[in-house]
C-alpha cells in the first residue's frame, strides 16, 4: 500500500477534524415497507447481532481470513477484496510491531434485515496512537447478518468507475472530469492502458483510514483493485494534489505487474505529479522540465547522507523518510539523467515477472530484489549506480551552499 505522509503532512493544518457521518442514512430511508418492530424485538435482535459480529472481531484476531470474508457481503466483490487486502494490512501492522485491535461501538437494527455497525479501529505503537470510527451498513442475507460497504454511488467514464458518498454528490462531477484528464494523460506518457480504475471518495478521514487500515491518511492505493481519497469540500487543490499522486500508484503498479518496491512507487509518484499541472482553464499539463527544482532544493536542505540504493528496502512505518525523500531523489536522478524512456525500459523488465500474491509474507523482498535486478540490467551495477546518485546530490548541495 502506498501512502502520502510526507506531502501530506503540510495540508494537515487544513484539514481540521474528523466529521464521522452516518453513512448508513439513505440505505435505510429507502426501506419504507420495512415491517415495524418493537423495541423489545430490535434490542434482542441488536444483542443477537453484536453476539454474531464478535465472531468476526475473534477471526480478525487470529488472522483467519475465510472466516473473516464469511461476515462481508460476498455480492459485493470490489468490497469484499477490500476487504481481505484490509485483513492483510492488519497482519501487516501488527509484523511491524503496532498494537492493533478492533471494537464493537455499537450496532443499530433498523428493520428484521437492516442496520449499520459501528467499529473502533485501535493502533498503538510506542508514543503514537490512533482511534478510528467506521459505521458499516449491515444487511441480513439468509438468516445471517453481512457487512457492506459505506453507500457509495457509482459513476463511471471510460475505465474509471467513481464510487462516491452521497455528502459528494456536487464535487463527484468535478472529481470524475479531473481524474480522466490525468489518466489520459498518463495513458499517453506511459504504457499504460487501464481496464478498470476503481475510485473511492471519502467524507472522513477517519473513515478512509479505518477502511485501509491506516493510522490517518488522505489518499491510498490498492494495487490492483482500487485507490481511495478524501475529498476536502472546500480545497479542490489539495484533492486534484492527492489523485494526481495517487494515479501513478496505480498505473505503475499496472505496468510493472505489481512488482515496483515501495520507494519506487513513492518516488516516481512524487517525481510524476510534480509535472503535472491544473491551469486555470481547467485544462491539465504534464511538464517534466523544471517541474522538480523546488522540490529537490528543499530535500537537499535536509538530507545530510545519500543512503545507498540497496537500503531503501524499507516499509512505511520505520522507513517512510527514505521511502519518499531518497526514493523521490533516486527517480529524480534517473530520470532526468538517463531520460523517461529509459526509465520504462527498466520498468518494462518488471512486468516481465508475475505477480505475487499480496500474502505472501516474502512479497515485498522479493519485489525489492526484482526491482534491484531491473535497475542493474537496465542502468548497470547498484553499488556504481548508488555512488553516482549521491555524488550527483553531494554535488548539488555544494552548489546551493556556495549560491546561499
Ligand atoms: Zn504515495
Amino acid at each position: 500500500m502506498k501512502k502520502l505522509a510526507i506531502v501530506i503532512v503540510v495540508f494537515v493544518v487544513f484539514l481540521s477534524g474528523c466529521h464521522l457521518q452516518s453513512s448508513t442514512n439513505v440505505k435505510q430511508k429507502q426501506n419504507k415497507k420495512a415491517p415495524v418492530m418493537t423495541t423489545e424485538e430490535i434490542k434482542r435482535e441488536q444483542q443477537a447481532a453484536k453476539d454474531y459480529f464478535e465472531k468476526m472481531i475473534l477471526a480478525v484476531n487470529e488472522h483467519n481470513k475465510e472466516q473473516f470474508l464469511s461476515f462481508q457481503n460476498d455480492a459485493n466483490k470490489l468490497f469484499c477484496r477490500e476487504q481481505e487486502a484490509w485483513l492483510l494490512g492488519v497482519m501487516q501492522k501488527r509484523k511491524e510491531g503496532w498494537n492493533f485491535d478492533e471494537v464493537i461501538k455499537d450496532i443499530n437494527i433498523s428493520s428484521p434485515d437492516k442496520g449499520s455497525i459501528e467499529l473502533e479501529i485501535n493502533m498503538k505503537k510506542q508514543k503514537k496512537k490512533y482511534s478510528n470510527h467506521i459505521t458499516y451498513p449491515i444487511i441480513k442475507i439468509d438468516g445471517n447478518w453481512k457487512m457492506d460497504d459505506l453507500p457509495f454511488m457509482k459513476r463511471s467514464d471510460g475505465p474509471i468507475q467513481l464510487y462516491y458518498l452521497p455528502s459528494l454528490k456536487n464535487q463527484a462531477e468535478a472529481v470524475l472530469a479531473d481524474v480522466r484528464k490525468i489518466v489520459n494523460v498518463y495513458m499517453e506518457k506511459f504504457p499504460w492502458d487501464p481496464k478498470e480504475v476503481n475510485i473511492k471518495l471519502y467524507d472522513s478521514l477517519e473513515e478512509l483510514s479505518a477502511s485501509v487500515p491506516w493510522e490517518s491518511l488522505y489518499g491510498v492505493s490498492l494495487s490492483l483493485l482500487s485507490l481511495k481519497f478524501l475529498v476536502e469540500t472546500n480545497n479542490t487543490d489539495i484533492t486534484f494534489g492527492l489523485m494526481k499522486h495517487e494515479v501513478v500508484h496505480t498505473m505503475l503498479a499496472e505496468i510493472t505487474n505489481d512488482n515496483a518496491p515501495n520507494f519506487m512507487q513513492e518516488g516516481l509518484a512524487m517525481f510524476i505529479s510534480d509535472a503535472i499541472t491544473k491551469e486555470p482553464s481547467g485544462e491539465i499539463t504534464f511538464n517534466l522540465e523544471g517541474a522538480s527544482t523546488e522540490r529537490e532544493t528543499i530535500l537537499l536542505k535536509n538530507i545530510k547522507s545519500f543512503k545507498p540504493i540497496s537500503y531503501l528496502n524499507t516499509n512505511y512505518t520505520d522507513g517512510s523518510i527514505d521511502i519518499y525523500s531518497l526514493g523521490y531523489l533516486v527517480t529524480n536522478y534517473l530520470i532526468t539523467t538517463f531520460g523517461l524512456d529509459k526509465y520504462l525500459e527498466m520498468l518494462s523488465e518488471l512486468k516481465k515477472e508475475d505477480i505475487i500474491e499480496n500474502d505472501n509474507e516474502n512479497k515485498e523482498k522479493i519485489i525489492f530484489k526484482r526491482a534491484i535486478n531491473a535497475m542493474e540490467k537496465t542502468y548497470g551495477p547498484i553499488d556504481k549506480l548508488s555512488k553516482a546518485y549521491a555524488a550527483y546530490y553531494n554535488k548539488k548541495k555544494l552548489e546551493l551552499k556556495s549560491n546561499n
